[in-house]
């Protein structure tokens, strides 16, 4: 999709930290790090967010987190770790472009930090 930065980064038009890929999604590292490990995992077609995700895309959705789950053992944070995808602005989303964040490296916080005053 035109002016979409993901889709250019995907394309190879602007640079990232790309760690690994398979045919359907795409993994680079955040170029604002939360944490020791935070790797984005970006389906390869555009999609506004997950919430534009209908039935017919458990496929594609499984080699999503398939990658997420390779980032996490390469990363050597597969014993604990976070996936999230924010959705929409109230979500916190800012890139229009539907990507998971695969978040480790450290210890997390609890789930009531992502909602409370402190998330
Ligand atoms: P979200 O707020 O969920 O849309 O997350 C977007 C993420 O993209 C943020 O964590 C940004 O730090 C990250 N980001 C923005 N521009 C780039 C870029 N050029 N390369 C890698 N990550 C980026
Ligand atoms: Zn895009």
């Amino acid at each position: 999709m035109a002016d979409c930065l993901f889709c250019s980064i995907i394309a190879g038009d602007l640079p990232s930290d790309r760690v690994g890929e398979n045919e359907v999604a795409v993994a680079f590292r955040d170029i604002n790090p939360r944490a020791p490990v935070h790797v984005l995992v970006v389906p390869r077609r555009h999609l506004t967010s997950a919430h534009e995700l209908s039935d017919d895309d458990g496929d594609e959705l499984a080699a999503v987190f398939s990658l997420a789950r390779q980032v996490a053992e390469a990363e050597g944070t597969a014993d604990g770790y976070r996936v999230t995808t924010n959705i929409g602005r109230g979500g916190g989303q800012m890139v229009d472009h539907l990507h998971l964040h695969v978040l480790g490296g450290r210890q997390l916080g609890h789930i009531d930090s992502l909602t409370g005053d402190d998330g």
